[in-house]
Parts: structure tokens; sequence; C-alpha cells
């Protein structure tokens, strides 16, 4: 049998050598839009040298794999998370596919998704922005909603892109009804929903959606470690415990980040409160050591494995 494997910024590795992974990370963000977004509108060697303190902290601390969730036109920039991977160590994994208004270039609105998919596809087999960094996922985002059509058309590209590639997707979702409405349409495209990442599913409030998602076999992922309040996301992962979905849970900060157009990338949230405090509150919870490995080390490699 051959052993999974991982692209990362830095090529392929087997999936055993991912180690404890931040699944839903930012490095780089840009809110100004597609229209504006482009890597003339800061220093990439500013953004370096603002954002290697915070990855070497969890470098650290153990952390060997972190996840970029910046797509493009919100500032991915696979030049500047391969040079922090140089310099730290750190095994980055970086995307294709797009977000959602104000996020999308006009063209997105005017092609089909079929051609849209061409695209995000080309990336994986030729590599991104005239680099040789390949990506590791896709990434989508939809309203807390019912699926408006763009939103509809993108998630369709990314389903036709994982089944030509093998790439898992994520979808920055936050509502149960809009994760019930992405898997419909993504079993309309036969794409098994263990290839789908719920984000930032601590963000519903109904267990009984979550609990609809986890048994479609989907991941579920509380990304707001250290933003939202330890209580609310040790609740919903004790739900998620109890219930048997070990196998399946996700956790991050979506912390950073080095904002473009504040002064000096502004004030980036570190990503230490995991194992800083997180952690040590799980253990106290009685949550035993093997959890805690199959939750941060083996569920992570089994998420973003390719094929
Ligand atoms: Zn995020």
């Amino acid at each position: 049998m051959q052993m999974a494997k991982i692209m990362t910024v830095q090529g392929e590795i087997d999936a055993a050598d991912l180690g404890f992974t931040l699944p839903h990370e930012h490095i780089l963000v840009d809110f100004g839009g597609a229209q504006t977004a482009c890597a003339d509108r800061y220093d990439r060697d500013e953004v370096v040298r603002t954002m290697r303190p915070y990855v070497e902290q969890i470098v650290a601390a153990g952390i060997r794999s972190f996840v970029d969730c910046s797509p493009m036109y919100l500032a991915r920039d696979v030049r500047v998370l391969r040079a922090l991977s140089e310099q730290t160590g750190m095994q980055f994994i970086t995307n294709t596919g797009q977000y959602k208004e104000p996020y999308l270039p006009q063209e997105t609105f005017d092609i089909a998704a079929e051609a849209l998919a061409d695209q995000w596809i080309r990336e994986w087999e030729e590599g991104i922005d005239g680099t040789d960094v390949r990506p590791g996922f896709i990434k989508t985002a939809v309203e807390p909603q019912p699926l408006a059509a763009t939103q509809q058309k993108v998630v369709t590209a990314a389903a036709i892109t994982s089944r030509a590639t093998g790439l898992t997707i994520g979808t920055h979702t936050c509502a149960g009804i809009a994760a019930l409405h992405v898997l419909r349409l993504l079993s309309a495209h036969r794409v098994d929903p263990a290839k789908w990442i719920f984000i930032h599913a601590h963000q519903e409030t109904d267990f009984d959606l979550v609990r609809m998602v986890a048994r479609e076999g989907s991941w579920i992922e509380l990304d707001g470690i250290g933003a939202a309040s330890d209580a609310s996301i040790l609740t919903m992962l004790l739900k998620l415990l109890d219930a048997g979905f070990d196998e399946q849970v996700l956790l991050s900060h979506d912390a950073g980040w080095y904002t473009v157009s504040e002064p000096n990338g502004g004030s980036p949230r570190p990503y230490t409160h995991l194992c800083e405090s997180f952690l040590p509150l799980m253990r106290e919870l009685g949550i035993d050591e093997p959890t805690i490995h199959r939750i941060t080390v083996e569920n992570p490699a089994r998420a973003f494995a390719v094929g």
C-alpha cells in the first residue's frame, strides 16, 4: 500500500511526517477586495520579518505544520510562506480555490464552474503564481445561509478540482444549514464527505446540525481557539467526543496575521493558545493523551492527505 502524501510549500511529504499541526491559521491577509489585492501592496521581506517570531514560538512548542488558509485575492503569498518555511523549519500548506464576495474577481461571475476548476487544477499541476509551489487543499467560502448562485459555482468548481486532484476542500461555512447545503452540492458531484472540512463549525449554536454534518463523515473544525471563549469550544468538543466523533475533529486558532494596509501589519494574534492554555484544559477535563494525539496529529494527517 502506498503511504498517504501531503503537499507542503516545499513539496510532497509523507502524511506520517506532518506531526502536530495547526489546520487553520493565517500569515498574511489583505481585506482590500479582489479589485485591488496584489503583492505591490506590501513588502514581502517585512511580512516575513514580522511573522517569523510568531512561527518560531510555535516551532519551539512542538508544532511542525501550519495550514495557511488565506486564499487568492486575500493575499495568499506562497513566496512568503516558502521563505518562512526555509527560515523556521515549519511545514506550510497553502491552497487553491476562491473565497466569496467581495474577494472574487469579476471573471468568477462571468465564467462557468468548469473553467474556474481548470484554473485551480492548473495550479495543482504547474504551481502557483509562477513558482513550483503547489496547493495542499482547496479553500472556499459561503455565507451562513443557503448558497447564493456564485457560491454554488465556487463550491462546484471545488468539487471538480477535488475529483481531479485528490485535494481536500475546506469551506468557511460557520452555519450548519450552509454546511448541509454544501454537502448536498458536493455529493451531487460524487465528492466523499470525508474530503470536506466544515470551517468555523464552533460558530454553529445548534449542536444537532453539527452532529448531522459529522454523521455524514466530514471534518468538524473548531478553529476559534483563543478568540472564542475556551468554555464554548470545550463544550462543543466534549459533545463531539461523547458522540464518538474523535476521528473527525480539528482544532486551530484562525490566528495571525500581518494585515496589509495597517502600520507594520497591525497586531497579529499569536498561535500559542492551544498549547499554552487549551490542551491543559482538555487534560484537566480528563481527555486522554491518545485522544489529544489523534486530534492534533493523526486527524490533520488524514484530513489533508491527497488522494
Ligand atoms: Zn481563517
